[in-house]
Formats: C-alpha cells, structure tokens, sequence
C-alpha cells in the first residue's frame, strides 16, 4: 500500500528545495505544502483542499515557465505533476493520450518508437506538455504539421464550479460536446487560467480510425542539417541588416501551407555582441522532395550581399576554409533534436520577450536591434535575438478555430537575456533587455502591436511587462497583444470553468 503522505512534501521535507526549483531562478516558491499527484483524484483533491481552505494553489508540471505564475510568493499549495508522464495510445479513445508531466524527450521517444509518430512540439526536452500544450505548442515541424493544438482531440481537467467543488471534466474537438469550449480553451489559452489537465489527447483531424500510425504526423527518418556562422569582429552594420532583411524576406517568399519549403525550419540566433556569434541553422526531413535543393537555395538566399565570409558551415567541424554549401545528415531524433534541446542552468536567472512577425522587421526595428546588440555598455553574451521559422501549415488554421489567434505570421522573434546567477545582478540585465523591447517597438508604445508587420505575442514565452503600464504604452490591454479576437471567448470558457478564479497568474485569462 502506498504512504499517502508521501504525495505531500511540505518545507521540511529534505525533498522541498529540489521541488521548487524550475526553469527560471528569478522565481523560486515558498509553498507550504507540494502535492506530488499521482492521477487525476490526487489533483482533485489537493485542489479542493485549496479551495476548502482558502489557500491559493498553482499547479506545475515541467516547471518551464519564463514568469512567477507557480512561484508566486502567495502560491500556498503547489500540485506537482511530474509523476503524471504516461505516453501511449488510448484505444479508448482511439488517439494518442500524454499526461501534463511528460516531458517532451518522452513524448518524443515514446510517439517514435512505439509508432514513428511525432507532434510538431519544441526544442527543449525538458518543458513539459501540461503548460507547452496549453499554450499552443509549436517547434521545428510546425511549419509542416501545425501547431501541436491542431492535433489536439481532447483534454481532462480538474476544474472548480461556482458551488467550490472540484470535478473532473473532459471536453473534446467535436463541437456538439457540451465540453467544446474547455477543449477550446486549451488550445491556446495557455495554462493556470481554467485548471489542472490531467490528460491531453492527441490525434490529427481525419485521420483513420484504429490505425494509430496514422494518427499523428510521420516523424522524420532524418534530416539535412546546415549551420553557418558568422563571427561578430568581421560583420559591419550592413551585414547585420542584409542578414536580418534576407532571413525575413526568405520567410515572406516561402511561408504559404503546403509550399515545398515549409519542409524547411531555421532558426537565427544574434548573441550580443560580447558572445561574438551570429548562428543559422536550417534543417529539412531528409526525404522531403528536393530537400537538398531547398536547404541549398535557403542558405544561399540569406548569405546572399553579405561581406563577411562565414566562420564554419557544419556542427562537426571548425575548419573556417569550408564554404556555405557543406551540409551533413543527421538522425531526427537521435541526433539532431537532442543537439538543439538546451539543459537548464541549475541556478539560472533569465529575463525572455517575444513578439510575432507577419512580414520582415522594418529598418528602424533593425536599426534597434543592432544598437542594443552591439552596444558597449552591456557585455552578457546570453543577451540575444531568436528568430525562429513560423508559417506554413500554422496558417491553415482559421484564427478562431483555436485559441491559438496568430496564424497569417511567418517568424517569432524573442529578445532575451540569461543565465546570471546573482540576484544583485537582475536590474542590470533587466534594464537592457527592457530597453532593447522598447525600443524594437517604438512606434507602438513599446510592445508588438498588431499591424502589417507585428502582430502580439506567445503566451508561451509570457512577459508580465506587457501588463505594465510603464512598459506596455501602447494603450492596448495585454490581452489582446497575446489573444487578439480570441480573448472575449476564453473569458466566457473563463467563466464558466473557472468562475471562482481558483487559478490566476500574472497574464491569467480574467473573468468578464
Ligand atoms: C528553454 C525553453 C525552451 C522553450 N522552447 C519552446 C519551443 O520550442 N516551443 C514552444 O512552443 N515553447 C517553448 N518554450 C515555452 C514552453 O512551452 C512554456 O514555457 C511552457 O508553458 C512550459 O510548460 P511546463 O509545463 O514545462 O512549465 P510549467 O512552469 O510547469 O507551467 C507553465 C504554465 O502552465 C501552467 N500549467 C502547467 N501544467 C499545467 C496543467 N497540467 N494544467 C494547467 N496548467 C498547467 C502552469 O501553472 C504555468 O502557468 C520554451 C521554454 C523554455 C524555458
């Protein structure tokens, strides 16, 4: 028989310090209690003791957030669900179930070997899918297949009515299921705002019944990796903007759904100017028609004007005498993907913004973000710009259809800056990457205002600035920077799962 008291680890318990640990040491919780959950009755009740007892409860499962929304000082309870990671296919159901604590090297090697399957997820093998998915949930095939929410089938969650009983409740993609809108709400709503989910269920629209290896996208055999590099000491301010205007203008031409070169991702990291490096790497699946020709005429396009000749063309190697056109092939999963997850510094400090990119950055976006960039007044070479491909099969998806409400934008931008340790040391590095923002959306008050070429943010790579007047002078509420259109539906789904407001964070979807 299980000790049920081993499910709650409370600030004694030598297990604690490990517990409230996450992603981000900017924010690390004093709950008193920390539930480990072992399924979906141990999340209810954990809640309802919660709300029973006034305390506020968060709920966490890889721990990956970019803000406080589980470490926040009044959390009192905090349900840990990294315990609840089981992958598999639910004949039940007839899809793909992933329960929130799986992390998606899990995900990815379960989908993989057991069916060669795979869901056009993220980078980073240590993010969880209770709050990746919840977001949206979008990665190096997104541009093939989507975001992983237009995969989604169903969801479970443990939600709180208005008489301030926990109960859980599953609502699915079929839109005659008195549920739709819980299913709805987590289809970009991001998480901590109706919930706990306790199980996501996966599986492509129109997809053959009783066939599970056709229920989600093929994951790839391998793939045709790229990697050119320049060095900041050799590129001039005109490289810097060739470079930036050629990725962009690339995107613009071949982001369409179902265009040949959406096979193809990339992402352009810009370290600031003390980390000396200016990064693209590209990747297309190997058996992509005409792959090698379009990763040719990819990183043809975006080296094209620029004076600086490249440091080094693939991961293997550093010889500087090798040209742009060196590409190497590299297992999907085995290889590649791994090579591109970042581990988590263990006392990290990290401060992350983002923006979406319909069309390429305008000049004087440009002319910011090499200022800051190369300014001599900062020297911490995680500062940085990440433009990473977007595009493709995501514009498929009507706007409304998910909660998910930027689908015409072909880049996302993020502007961050990591990995001190030193608490003394937040303001400095907070001040520059606050700046840099500003000033890259300077003609909107500061932040991404939709318009021609921006149009809001992720709630997956959150930023409480946007809700501060002192940062956000755009005169647009946050909402609508991170849900556009969609932010009157998810605060009636807000309603009626959440009316009490049992979970709420920083950016949380308000009631109406
Ligand atoms: C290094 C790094 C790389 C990243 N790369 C990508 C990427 O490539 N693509 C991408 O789309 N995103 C990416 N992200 C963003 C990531 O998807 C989000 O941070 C995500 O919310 C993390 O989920 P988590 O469960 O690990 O985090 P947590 O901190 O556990 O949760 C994040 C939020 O979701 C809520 N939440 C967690 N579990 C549940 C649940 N079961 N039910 C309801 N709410 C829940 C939490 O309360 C919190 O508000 C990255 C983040 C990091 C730090």
């Amino acid at each position: 028989m299980t000790d049920p008291t081993a499910a709650v680890v409370t600030r004694d318990d030598p297990r604690y310090p490990a517990l409230v640990e996450g992603y981000n040491h900017r924010f690390v919780g004093r709950p008193e209690q920390i539930r480990l959950a072992r399924d979906a009755d141990d999340v209810r009740a954990a809640v309802q003791e919660a709300v029973d007892s006034g305390r506020r409860v968060a709920v966490r499962s890889g721990g990956h957030c970019f803000e406080d929304f589980t470490a926040h000082p009044d959390v009192r309870i905090l349900i840990d669900l990294s315990a609840l990671d089981h992958v598999g296919h639910d004949p039940a159901r007839d899809a793909f179930v992933v329960e929130p604590g799986a992390r998606l090297d899990h995900v990815y090697r379960t989908l993989h070997d057991g069916w060669g399957v795979t869901i056009p997820a993220g980078t980073c093998f240590e993010v969880a899918a209770g709050g990746h998915i919840a977001a949206g949930g979008y990665g190096p095939l997104s541009r093939r297949d989507g975001l992983v929410v237009d995969h989604l089938a169903a969801v479970e969650a443990v939600v709180v009515g208005a008489d301030g009983r926990a109960r859980v409740v599953v609502g699915t993609s079929d839109p005659g299921d008195p549920h739709h809108d819980l299913w709805w709400a987590h289809t970009g709503g991001g998480g901590g705002s109706f919930g706990v989910v306790t199980k996501y269920w996966l599986r492509t629209p129109g997809t053959p019944d009783a066939e599970p290896s056709r229920q989600l996208p093929r994951a790839p055999r391998a793939v045709l990796r790229r990697d050119t590099m320049w060095s900041w000491d050799a590129v001039s301010e005109a490289d810097f903007t060739t470079l930036l205007r050629n990725y962009c203008t690339w995107y613009e031409e071949n982001s369409k759904p179902g265009a040949p070169a959406t096979a193809l991702w990339s992402n352009l990291i810009i370290t600031h100017r003390s980390g000396t490096m200016l990064m693209l790497t590209s990747v297309i699946p190997d058996d992509a028609p005409d792959a090698a020709e379009i990763l040719h005429s990819h990183t043809e396009a975006i080296a094209r004007g620029i004076q600086a000749a490249p440091m080094s063309a693939t991961a293997e190697t550093t010889d500087t005498a090798k040209t742009t056109d060196t590409t190497e092939t590299a297992p999907w999963l085995d290889t590649w993907l791994p090579s591109y997850s970042w581990p988590s510094d263990p006392a990290g400090r990290y401060k992350n913004k983002a923006g979406y990119l319909r069309r390429g950055f305008s000049d004087a976006q440009i002319a910011a973000i090499y200022r800051h960039l190369s300014s001599t007044d900062y020297d911490n070479p995680m500062g940085c710009l990440v433009v990473t491909g977007f595009g493709g099969q995501v514009g498929a998806v009507a706007p409304e259809a998910t909660a998910a409400a930027q689908r015409d934008c072909i880049l996302k931008a993020s502007y961050s800056t990591g990995c001190w340790t030193d608490p003394a040391d937040d303001e400095r590095h907070l001040a520059w990457v606050r700046a840099y923002y500003r000033d890259v959306y300077a003609h909107s008050g500061g932040v991404p205002v939709p318009d021609a070429i921006n149009d809001g943010s992720y709630i997956g790579y959150p930023d409480t600035d946007l809700a501060d007047p002192e940062w956000n002078r755009s005169g647009l509420d946050w909402s609508a920077l991170y849900f556009k259109e969609n932010y009157p539906r998810l605060q009636r789904a807000k309603q009626e799962y959440d009316p009490l407001d049992v979970f709420h964070h920083g950016l949380s979807v308000r009631l109406p």
